[in-house]
């Protein structure tokens, strides 16, 4: 289906809404992106593009943009307590052979901002910010879409589809389509930026560090274009209203002076970051579906969870191209996208059980990720990071796959 002369409507400006709004323009699709907030957002910290991702973002013509504001790390530094790492794993130069595309450890609002400048400069695209509230109804022919806007403005606009990128706590998937609310996961992520020049004494500057300790882990990398080193540190709490402006860490933690020396850093810096999970039947209805943390937001533990909303972005818009109408096109997009996201999301949830682990656990994962080794992550996590996107326009080989 040639999408010239159609019109969709994309409610949120994140990371999976500017995606979708450039992958549907640059297939000759007009597209209104409609935004809560007044301008696009700044909130967020560090955000690791895995290959996978950033396969997709130098597609859309923002490689040179993304590599001036983002860092190729050499490798991971995994620590368990000790002050020498139990491995490091080889990121860099051969993430690009392996995948196609380099890693980068990168701001999200540098992210968001690369994105949102490329959909400036797109005349098929129409940024709306500040929208006060909408409301979408599908029909035979489309969508029809009421608009009020923050100066007191109402319109109504038809389009051909309707799709909600509007985060964890999506309206269209819990008004519109009637789905599941987001489930909170008993977890915290702590983010903060420091100096960089206040602890890159304490992990080295051209990589990622991990530090792993019981019922909490920390991620740090630099962010050499803005002189900060990005820290989050995720850990176990019941209630998501977490009290405080520090995260209260375990008696039993034996933190490794790399950490005393990162936490000391951050003082009370910190942003608590409740974290959600999204699991919900429906994903499309009609002329209207989800893309990115709206459909399926999981935890970060194997950082992923902006990556699968581009990646969406990258299916549906290619879908959408390849198929006879807009709903076969969400039928495809789906079956393309569920099983994948669910086991992406599984690996994460695993994840955070392995690096929250206690003393004894402790001493056979130390083993296994030693074991490891250097290379062993490029072949483990090969079906996420080689991942692409399935072409809709050779049409037989993708309708036939079930069979
Ligand atoms: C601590 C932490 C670390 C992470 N690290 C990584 C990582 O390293 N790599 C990775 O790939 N992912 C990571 N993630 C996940 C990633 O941040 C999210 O998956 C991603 O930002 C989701 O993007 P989105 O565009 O789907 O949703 P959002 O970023 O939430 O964007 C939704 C947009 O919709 C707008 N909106 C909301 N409601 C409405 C409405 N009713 N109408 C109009 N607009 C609306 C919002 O204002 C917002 O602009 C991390 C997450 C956390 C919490």
């Amino acid at each position: 289906m040639p999408l010239d002369g159609q019109t969709f409507f994309v409610a949120g400006a994140g990371i999976s809404g500017l995606t979708l709004a450039l992958s549907l323009a640059q297939r000759g699709a007009s597209v209104v992106v409609l935004e809560r907030a007044a301008a696009v957002s700044e909130f967020g910290a560090g955000l690791q593009v895995s290959p996978n991702a950033r396969k997709i973002l130098n597609r859309l013509g923002l490689g040179a943009a993304l590599t001036a504001r983002s860092l190729d790390p050499k490798g991971l530094d995994v620590f368990a307590g000790g002050s020498r790492p139990l491995v490091t794993m080889e990121m860099g130069v051969i993430m690009r052979e392996r995948f196609g595309a380099p890693y980068a450890v990168m701001h999200r609002a540098d992210l968001a901002d690369v994105l949102y400048k490329a959909c400036r400069r797109h005349a098929r695209i129409d940024l709306v910010f500040g929208v006060r509230s909408w409301d979408v109804v599908s029909h035979a022919r489309g969508v029809t879409v009421s608009i009020d806007e923050t100066d007191g403005q109402s319109r109504t606009s038809r389009g051909d589809a309707f799709i909600g990128a509007d985060g964890v706590h999506s309206k269209t998937r819990t008004a519109v389509l009637g789905g599941d609310a987001a489930r909170y996961g008993n977890r915290i992520a702590w983010r903060t930026l420091v100096p960089a020049d206040s602890i890159l004494s304490q992990i080295r500057p051209d990589s990622v560090s991990v530090l792993l300790g019981p019922n909490y882990h920390l991620v740090c990398y630099p962010l050499p274009h803005r002189r900060q080193v990005n820290l989050a540190l995720f850990s176990e709490h019941r209630q998501p209203d977490a009290a405080g402006t520090q995260p209260v860490l375990p008696k039993e933690a034996r933190r490794g002076a790399a950490t005393e020396v990162l936490l000391a850093a951050a003082g009370d810096s910190w942003t608590p970051w409740p974290l959600y999970t999204v699991s919900t039947p429906r994903w499309h209805d009609g002329n209207i579906a989800l893309v990115g943390d709206a459909a399926h937001a999981m935890v970060p533990f194997q950082a992923q969870g902006a990556a699968m909303g581009i990646e969406d972005a990258a299916v549906l818009a290619a879908a959408l191209e390849g198929a006879a109408d807009t709903e076969s096109a969400f039928s495809q997009y789906e079956l393309a996208r569920r099983e994948r996201v669910a086991r992406v999301a599984n690996t994460s949830l695993t994840n955070g059980r392995i690096f929250h682990m206690r003393w004894p656990l402790t001493l056979a994962r130390d083993l296994a990720i030693t074991l490891g080794g250097s290379r062993g992550h490029l072949s483990r996590l090969a079906w996420i990071y080689g991942y692409e996107v399935p072409d809709y326009t050779s049409a037989p080989a993708h309708e036939d796959r079930s069979r």
